[in-house]
């Protein structure tokens, strides 16, 4: 069977889901945009920027292209992020909610754009008087609490450069990434709540620190009261505040001056410090957040993701408060105290857009219905997904359990390095297919290229690549250039290469298959990780699988699974037979895995991505890869046991 054979036997499954004609009549997205932006897409991005953003400066010039692949948008704009996000709703809607905070002990904050603004601009003043100038670098390390968005807000609002490290790091990773950034100043919390106990952050923080001669001070948030030892470089957050006045004119800054550093989640590999701008980044998520997610004025929007994340960067922090929306920030885990917390959530404050990751609605099927099935649910109006590749199964639980067949489900594909969401539909104006993100966003120039880098034709496979420069498109590595072009633009020439693999169909809908790194190669076959696993995670006992290719002496590589089941299965000869033939069903008998490991986990990064590079390790009983992003470290161990153990077909 060839590859497009194997790819129409998964499609001919896919149903098309067409918007209901309500929502098309009240949405934000039109068929006209795609249009529109394809006529001419620089004038398009640039009505987007002079209609979403409130500039000092606008904007005369559109693309500077003149040194590829250093390209910048906008450079004789000037604007502020955080006027952008705060002050200019001030007088129409200064007591909108802007946060509805939900500690995850169930302790609430009401935080509304006047609040935050006057917290913003307090903290803003408090850096100042720590020394932080425009351009110095600002390491920010806490849990899901207002003060992460505030410390965000605050560094824009000055020009400060803010670098997020997830709450969940190690102190390893913390001053790597402080070092790396050179930072200056430290915002971090006594602790961090998780699944009711106390994650210690402020230790993890003096032994980074330790390392780490470039800063000067670290400011504390009391968030758990957990017993922490000050020393003369540290400072509390409500002193300081206590000291500063709400007055901090917001600096104005350059459309090409630096917004953040942000770590890539580590999933092939060592993260890279990636650097965002000012307009261009804005134009890119306000304009994304307000088509995407047919956002309102009255929508309640949560994003679940953390804001150690880039999709909490654009989707919870910059995107929601520059489009005036009210959002729901939680602190804690889905599944403290019960399985249930998220839709309890989505109840109790009527959320009608939803954002989360393909990993966690595969933990919430395998959690069990009930849970969703408690609650009332009606209010939501848009789901989205976000991180990996979704299963068409995921895709259909997602929709009838959670959306209850009256939501659009946006799958949207991007990377940290995008800024904002590339792929993705557009609810009311394209209809999905289960496990497609569909089509390029307006503006968007996403193919699908072979070996050479020529255009694939439509209904054929290869790699992602685009072919124009974007407004939120990342302006480099941090501190080396070299390596941002080796890595996103030396595989193709002029093209920016994501590494990812993907599919069209015949109807021109684009199928995100995996990392390029993964794909299998079998007796002469390319064989993508997603194809396979999502044939396994089609057998009701399967809740999440994932497939690596291992050197083999007769096919070249043979497919290795690793599979988690569902509650109430059995991990039985018998079971990994009926597997095996599942795939062969689905996809062919070249796809059948070799060899099926059960596992009661995944190795995963701390963004809950599965990191499919150290299975390859255990397979080819090799040495770990860097595993300083990995969330799960003992389930590697048991899985290399197993591993070690396992028959093969
Ligand atoms: P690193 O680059 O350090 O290995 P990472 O790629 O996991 O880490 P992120 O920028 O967080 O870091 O993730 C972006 C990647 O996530 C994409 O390149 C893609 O592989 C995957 N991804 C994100 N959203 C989707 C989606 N909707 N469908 C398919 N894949 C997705
Ligand atoms: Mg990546």
């Amino acid at each position: 069977m060839s590859d497009n054979q194997a790819i129409e036997n998964l499609l001919s499954e896919n149903r098309t889901f067409e918007p209901s004609a309500e929502f098309v009549a009240q949405a934000n997205a039109t068929a006209e945009i795609y249009d529109e932006a394809e006529a001419d897409y620089k004038a398009w991005w640039h009505k987007q920027a002079l209609e979403r953003i409130t500039w000092f400066k606008e904007p005369t010039v559109t693309l500077d292209d003149s040194n590829p692949p250093f390209y910048k948008w906008f450079t004789d704009g000037e604007l502020n992020l955080s006027y952008n996000c705060l002050d200019r709703h001030l007088d129409t809607q200064g007591d909108k909610v802007a946060y509805h905070w939900i500690g995850e002990p169930g302790d609430t904050r009401t935080i509304t754009y006047r609040d935050l603004h006057r917290l913003v601009s307090k903290f803003a003043n408090g850096l100042k008087s720590l020394g932080v100038e425009r351009g110095d670098r600002v390491a920010l390390y806490m849990g899901m609490i207002p003060e992460l968005a505030i410390a965000m807000l605050a560094c824009a609002r000055i020009g400060a450069v803010h670098s997020v490290v997830f709450g969940g790091f190690s102190s390893d990773a913390l001053a790597d990434r402080i070092q790396d950034a050179q930072a200056k100043v430290v915002v971090t919390a006594d602790g961090a709540w998780r699944r009711g106990s106390v994650v210690p952050l402020k230790p993890a923080t003096d032994v980074a620190v330790s390392r780490c001669p470039s800063v000067t001070k670290v400011v504390v948030v009391k968030r758990c009261d957990n017993d922490v030892t000050m020393t003369d470089k540290d400072i509390w957050y409500d002193d300081l505040m206590a000291e500063t006045s709400d007055d901090c004119p917001p600096v104005h800054l350059n459309a090409e001056d630096p917004l953040y550093i942000l770590y890539t989640s580590g999933t092939t590999g060592t993260p890279k410090g990636i650097v965002h701008t000012q307009g261009g980044y804005l134009t890119g998520v306000t304009t994304t957040h307000h088509y995407v997610f047919d956002v309102k004025p009255d929508s309640i929007y949560w994003c679940a993701a953390d804001i150690g994340w880039v999709t909490g960067h654009s989707y919870i922090v910059y995107g929601p408060l520059t489009n005036g929306v009210t959002g729901v920030m939680y602190e804690g885990a889905p599944n403290h105290p019960d399985l249930d917390r998220l839709w309890q959530i989505i109840d109790e404050y009527n959320v009608s857009i939803f954002y989360t990751a393909p990993t966690a609605i595969r933990a919430f099927m395998k959690w069990g219905d009930e849970y969703p099935d408690r609650h009332d649910l009606s209010s939501l109006k848009v789901l989205g997904t976000v991180g990996e590749p979704i299963n068409p199964e995921a895709w259909i639980w997602y929709n009838e359990h959670i959306g209850r067949g009256n939501c659009p489900i946006v799958d949207t594909w991007w990377q940290t390095e995008t800024g904002s969401i590339m792929i993705t539909p557009l609810p009311g104006a394209v209809a999905t297919k289960p496990g497609s993100a569909t089509r390029p966003f307006p503006g968007i120039d996403a193919v699908v290229v072979d070996d050479d880098g020529n255009v694939a034709p439509t209904g054929s496979g290869g790699f992602l690549a685009i072919r124009r420069p974007w407004p939120s498109m990342l302006r480099t590595i941090y501190g080396d250039d070299a390596r941002y072009v080796d890595t996103y633009w030396s595989r193709f020439d002029g093209l920016y290469f994501p590494g990812d693999g993907v599919k069209t169909d015949d109807d021109g809908y684009y199928w995100l298959l995996g990392r390029v790194d993964d794909v299998m190669l079998v007796a002469g076959h390319n064989i993508s990780t997603t194809e396979v696993e999502s044939a396994l995670v089609y057998h009701p006992a399967v809740a999440e699988a994932a497939v690596v290719g291992r050197k083999d002496p007769i096919s070249g590589q043979a497919i290795a699974a690793f599979v988690t089941l569902r509650d109430g299965f059995e991990g039985s000869e018998a079971m990994i037979d009926e597997l095996r033939t599942a795939v062969a069903d689905r996809i062919g008998a070249i796809a059948k895995p070799k060899s099926i490991v059960f596992t009661d986990d995944l190795p995963k990064t701390r963004s809950g991505k599965i990191m499919r590079r150290l299975l390859r390790d255990i397979s080819e009983q090799r040495q770990l890869g860097d595993v300083t992003t990995l969330a799960n470290a003992d389930i590697v161990s048991e899985i290399a046991a197993k591993a070690a153990t396992a028959s093969e077909d």
